[in-house]
């Protein structure tokens, strides 16, 4: 059977008739520089461990839906203080959604623009008034003017902060955000997906704002393919929250993995700091091309800018030498020219460089 347009055209919401699918690369046969992944696997005796830790694992029942053990433990090696509670989604992306779809029709949705691009995408799905706010052209620092105005004008519900920011890389001021979260007459999010490598949180400030939540993911630590992220807030609206969540939302391999994971913590925390001194090498080899400008990152990817070339052209000469990064130039404005590379192995960011250097040329 073949269905006509107009059949689709008047099930479908105009806003959902208007938005692209999330496109991801095929990244077979290139080296992947795309989607800020830890590099590394785990050493041989860790993985034998963890897949025995997975033997037992009651697959013919459904998962624990509040995934206690392991809030347990993620509170205890996060200090999560106290009075917060936790909330756990497939990936962060699942509690954006999560959030967004408990508030009101119409409710405005305010972020730094450029910021994470699902803030918007999901925003516009659930037809909410996304509010994208300049951030300061040179240095990606929020512009607090602009701020002040559009959250007294527009009141939004909701206000996402990544800290650090996706695809900046930089870390916003940290008393800006408290100004923020105080003038907000809403919730503000501090989206700290990158964590491992910023050396800042917000998390022990939960205790000072009712209205801010922290919201983490494994994801960039090295456990993409497991899909966990948490929020941490106020009982109050974690409740409201929980109403939403599907019940089996965290399946048992992700819970058991992780619960593993976590217990191994220091493997995490060396990759980590061996990819934060990676990206400082690497900064220093993408500043000293002059057909370049480099941001300052405290993230597991760096953001540059091409100053002689066009950013589309590098791009696919990159993937010509079997090397994929990700090219954010098609979203204009600020981005325009700028590619955004992750940290990878040694072998990984050398081939990358030569590469560039020869796209350069
Ligand atoms: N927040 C930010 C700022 C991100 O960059 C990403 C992923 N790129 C996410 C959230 C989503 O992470 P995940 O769904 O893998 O937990």
């Amino acid at each position: 059977m073949s269905l006509n347009n107009d059949f689709i055209q008047s099930l479908i919401r105009p806003e959902v008739l208007a938005m692209h699918a999330y496109k991801v690369a095929n990244a077979a046969g290139f080296i992947k520089l795309d989607a800020m992944e830890n590099p590394y696997s785990w050493p041989e005796v860790l993985t034998q461990q963890w897949q025995d830790s997975l033997h037992d694992c009651p697959l013919n029942r459904y998962p624990d839906p509040d995934a206690t053990t392991l809030a347990e433990t993620i509170r205890q090696a996060h200090q999560i203080p106290e009075y917060s509670q936790l909330l756990f989604g497939n990936g962060s992306d699942e509690i954006i959604q999560i959030l967004l779809m408990a508030l009101a029709p119409n409710a405005c949705v305010l972020s730094p623009d450029p910021g994470f691009v699902m803030y918007r995408q999901i925003s516009q799905s659930l037809g909410l008034n996304y509010y994208g706010v300049d951030l300061q052209s040179n240095s990606f620092e929020l512009d607090m003017p602009a701020m002040r105005r559009i959250i007294a004008q527009q009141q939004p519900a909701i206000i996402f902060l990544a800290y650090p920011n996706n695809p900046t890389g930089n870390l916003f001021d940290a008393e800006a955000i408290r100004e923020i979260i105080t003038l907000a007459p809403g919730l503000v999010v501090v989206d700290e997906a990158y964590a491992p490598f910023a050396d800042a949180s917000f998390i022990s400030e939960l205790n000072n704002y009712d209205n801010l939540l922290i919201m983490r993911t494994v994801s960039k630590l090295g456990l993409a393919g497991l899909r966990l992220g948490y929020i941490a807030g106020n009982g109050k609206i974690i409740e409201q929250l929980n109403k939403i969540r599907l019940p089996y939302n965290i399946n048992i391999l992700t819970q058991v993995s992780v619960l593993f994971a976590l217990e191994h913590n220091d493997v995490f925390l060396d990759q980590s700091a061996l990819i934060c001194q990676h990206r400082e090498q690497m900064s220093k080899e993408l500043s000293s091309l002059p057909e370049l400008h480099c941001y300052p990152s405290r993230a597991n990817f760096i953001l540059f800018k091409t100053l002689k070339h066009d950013a589309n052209e590098i791009f696919q000469r990159l993937k010509e030498q079997n090397i994929l990064i990700k090219n954010l130039s098609p979203q204009g404005r600020a981005l325009t020219n700028c590619l955004r590379v992750t940290i990878g192995k040694t072998n990984e960011n050398l081939a990358f460089i030569v590469a560039l250097k020869k796209a350069l040329t």
